[in-house]
């Protein structure tokens, strides 16, 4: 029998998990999370937060899930490190736990502001469902609020205070929002979104310190500018330190995330990294890549089980490469970030209307991202000509076309 180790219960560990359960006959599998609650839906902490959503919708799995597949679920459990030279998992308690493979699906942990105060009561990550649950909690009764973090995690803040009824300042450091994907004409529309909901995007500005009342509790920001701004509540969403940590020492290599190719593999044969932890080699832009979504953590999660399994019977495994899309919800019209639109060497953009607008990211002359607002019907044309990695940079001008022609674009 092999026994499979589960390190993360998030989608690309619990997905890794069911197909191990669906594919293999004689396996042992265990799951171990640091969280109290098995899995559920990360995307979805934003809708409770806002307060639109209850927790039956949020939560995925029930503890029987895991009991009606054989699968050994250890909640609140923390593994400490990994033991390579003799497949061991050390725990928080002391307890250790051998594996023949090892999945690493531990995601990562939200940054901190190194600011004075930065821990005070009223001032949040978001990351977990424990976070979501004293955001709305603190939202409900506070008035106003701040937000760092100009990014995709910042912006589901924002509308948890607006949704709230709190007055939101959402303080950026450049002159637009996600600039590393956005030009200034698409970030527009996303300002006066954000305006029209009560959040005002505060530009060239970052947090010096908090000030806290004698309870701890935030009251204030004091902006890098000198600015001060009233708040009794502030999301801090810089990023992501991913949980690298667990596999130091040992021969897998890591960077930013934790180094796997195509096949999610580590330098450590027994040792397979899936999801949000991975810096993986995308077969796409030819290079390393760190991709923070939910589909792109599932498909990691699932090759990662198969090529686990393949490694064990020396079958041949197989290679991971999607197109991932990331859509955001809150505003008066759609919103979709596909592929690696952070990614480009080269950018073309084009206005189509008031709250129209398409951006797309080129390397080496082919497509890999694009950022789309309003129309996301192109959508599955986009996606067609980033997988098919072709050479498309003169066709840049068919690409933008309200509706693109796909063969024309692809036979010349
Ligand atoms: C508010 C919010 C909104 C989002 N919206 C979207 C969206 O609209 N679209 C989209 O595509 N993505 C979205 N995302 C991102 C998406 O949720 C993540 O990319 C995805 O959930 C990552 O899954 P994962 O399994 O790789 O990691 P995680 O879900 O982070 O799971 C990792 C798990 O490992 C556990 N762990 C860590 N270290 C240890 C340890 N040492 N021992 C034991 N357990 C450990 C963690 O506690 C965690 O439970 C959003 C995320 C958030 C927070």
């Amino acid at each position: 029998m092999t026994e499979y180790v589960i390190i993360g219960d998030g989608i690309a560990g619990a997905t890794a998990a069911q197909t191990l359960y669906q594919d293999e006959d004689d396996a042992s599998i265990t799951v171990i999370t640091d969280e109290r609650e098995p899995l559920y839906n990360r995307i979805n902490i934003k809708e409770y937060a806002k307060g639109k959503m209850g927790e039956d919708f949020i939560r995925m799995h029930e503890e029987d899930w895991y009991d009606e597949r054989d699968i050994d679920l250890m909640l609140n459990t923390r593994v400490w490190k990994v033991e390579a030279d003799d497949n061991t998992l050390v725990l928080h308690n002391g307890d250790e736990l051998s594996y023949d493979k090892l999945l690493v699906a531990a995601g990562g942990t939200p940054r901190d502001l190194p600011v004075p105060h930065s821990d005070a009561d009223g001032i949040h990550n978001f990351w977990t469902f424990v976070d979501s649950r004293q955001i709305r909690k603190d939202a409900e009764d506070s008035e106003h609020g701040i937000v760092v973090g100009a990014g995709l995690l910042g912006i589901d803040f924002a509308y948890a205070l607006s949704e709230n009824d709190v007055e939101g300042k959402y303080l950026m450091r450049g002159d637009r929002w996600w600039r590393y994907a956005m030009d200034e004409e698409g970030a527009e529309i996303i300002h006066d979104e954000l305006r029209d909901a009560g959040v005002e995007p505060v530009f060239g500005e970052g947090i010096e310190r908090f000030e806290i009342d004698r309870m701890g509790r935030v009251t204030e920001a004091v902006g890098t500018t000198g600015e001060r701004y009233d708040c009794d509540i502030a999301g801090v969403c810089i990023g992501l330190d991913l949980n690298t940590g667990i596999l130091d020492g040992t021969p897998a290599e890591t960077d930013e995330g934790i180094i796997v190719d195509e096949h999610m593999q580590t330098d450590d044969p027994d040792i397979f990294a899936a999801g949000d932890i991975t810096e993986f080699y995308d077969v796409l832009i030819e290079e390393r890549n760190i991709n923070g979504s939910w589909d792109s953590a599932q498909e990691q999660g699932e090759v990662a089980a198969r090529n686990m399994a393949a490694s064990a019977t020396g079958e041949e495994m197989e290679t991971f490469s999607i197109v991932p899309k990331y859509s955001v919800s809150h505003f008066s019209m759609p919103f979709m970030s596909l592929g690696s639109p952070t990614k480009g060497e080269e950018y073309v953009s084009r206005n189509y209307g008031e709250k129209e607008h398409r951006r797309l990211a080129f390397k080496d002359g082919r497509l890999v991202g694009a950022v789309l607002i309003g129309n996301v019907r192109p959508v599955g044309s986009l996606t067609k000509v980033i997988k098919e990695g072709e050479e498309v940079i003169d066709s840049q001008d068919a690409l933008l076309e309200e509706r693109i022609d796909l063969d024309s674009v692809l036979d010349s």
